[in-house]
């Protein structure tokens, strides 16, 4: 039995010292913001190249929190990726903006550039984009930042899947999440920096937005009893904030791992002679891609997902509906066949068991369960319309 994602190796490393850290949250009982969300700010901040790092609550709060900091209203457009989790473009309608999806790239299932040239130039009161950093690969934030500053409009990164990502940006390297005017993070337990509950946070190096968003998470109150804003409650535990410390000690070597993991099982599927009938997810030499998912792309990817939990292996499929075409977002007009390549993908990736202590092994046997699919003929296995026929 392997598992989609088992923590369960990581926690028993790192029990002890979260435990011991817990216990003084609960000595100072002090349990909301404080000095330990201070501390985990600063660290990240620190870590991630950015000015000004905010705790939040969740993921979802931290792009509400952006596009309330940057004064999206309703009406306003906002530019993103429909491939992507629904937090992504509800943080836009929550404030009466528009999502505008536009299709993704099929190699990196990122926002195309292009596509998002077309789109700014067909819209008229376009006021943001939000390109998402899917699976842990940075969308192409050279390309994007660019087109934003010809045509005036703001950038915020949706990297809650991509904490400690590195690209190439004009010349250096950069984390994602740090080369748009605010970046926002997720520590669901289930991310590559996952706490016990749930987490955000937003960085920015802009002072003005860094002071504005420390004012809206708690109720636009810059001070006691003081409502300068309409702000929401959105505040990081003290605990999170603890397990999360202990955790990023730990992060750039998970990262890291992550890489070396998927770039075994790429040879592992070519070595099997699987290569044409699994499209392996691209690894990029010249950037970080953390493989928050290890993503393959298959033709009959439903029969195949069932033949590997019934040889009891893991899978998951994110996302198997796209934004656009959710019964929520029917209103906005953008209907089956308008995104070809996100339509596309959402029926065919699979994203396959990757977590650091993952062990040889188990990518092997993960390896040989698609083998043993093919040749029992099982459906999916190379039949009909779903894996590509090796000659
Ligand atoms: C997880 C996730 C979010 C939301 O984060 P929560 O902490 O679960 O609210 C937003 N966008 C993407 C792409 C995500 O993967």
């Amino acid at each position: 039995m392997i598992k989609q994602l088992d923590l369960s190796e990581q926690y028993s490393r790192l029990n002890p010292e979260i435990l011991d850290r817990i216990r003084q949250v609960f000595e100072t009982q002090h349990f909301v913001m404080g000095n330990h969300v201070a501390e985990f700010e600063a660290a990240c901040a620190d870590y991630l190249g950015a000015k000004h790092a905010i705790a939040v609550a969740s993921g979802s709060d931290s792009l509400l929190l952006a596009l309330m900091a940057l004064g999206i209203r309703p009406g306003d457009k906002v530019i993103t990726s429909s491939f992507t989790f629904f937090a992504t473009a509800s943080a836009i309608t929550r404030l009466g903006g528009i999502p505008v999806f536009v299709d993704i790239d099929p190699l990196t299932f990122n926002m195309s550039v292009a596509a998002l040239e077309q789109a700014l130039k067909k819209h008229r009161s376009v006021r943001a984009v939000l390109p998402v950093h899917l699976y842990g690969r940075s969308a192409d934030m050279e390309g994007i930042m660019k087109l934003a500053r010809k045509y005036g409009v703001r950038v915020v990164e949706d990297a809650a899947q991509a904490f400690g990502a590195r690209t190439r940006f004009r010349g250096t390297y950069r984390k994602a999440g740090t080369t748009g005017d605010m970046g926002c993070f997720s520590f669901y337990p289930t991310k590559n920096l996952g706490g016990a509950g749930d987490g955000g946070m937003i960085v920015t190096d802009n002072g003005r937005l860094a002071a504005l968003l420390r004012t809206l998470r708690v109720h636009g109150s810059p001070k006691r009893y003081l409502h300068t804003h309409l702000g929401i409650n959105s505040r990081l535990d003290a605990l999170q904030a603890v397990v999360l410390s202990v955790k990023l000690g730990h992060i750039e070597q998970w990262n890291h791992t992550r890489m070396e993991l998927a770039k075994r099982y790429n040879e592992l599927f070519a070595g099997a002679g699987l290569s044409t009938a699994v499209t392996c997810p691209d690894v990029p030499e010249d950037m970080t891609h953390i493989f928050h998912q290890y993503t393959v792309r298959l033709k009959n990817r439903d029969s195949v997902r069932q033949s590997l939990q019934e040889a009891g292996i893991g899978s998951e499929v994110y996302y198997p509906l796209p934004l656009h075409l959710q019964p929520v977002f029917r209103y906005l007009g953008q209907g089956r066949g308008s995104l070809r390549e996100t339509e596309l993908a959402a029926k065919q990736v699979l994203s396959l068991p990757l977590y650091p202590e993952m062990t040889v092994d188990q990518q092997v046997q993960v390896v040989e369960a698609f083998g043993r699919i093919r040749s029992a003929g099982a459906p999916g296995a190379g039949a009909g319309p779903g894996l590509r026929h090796t000659p």
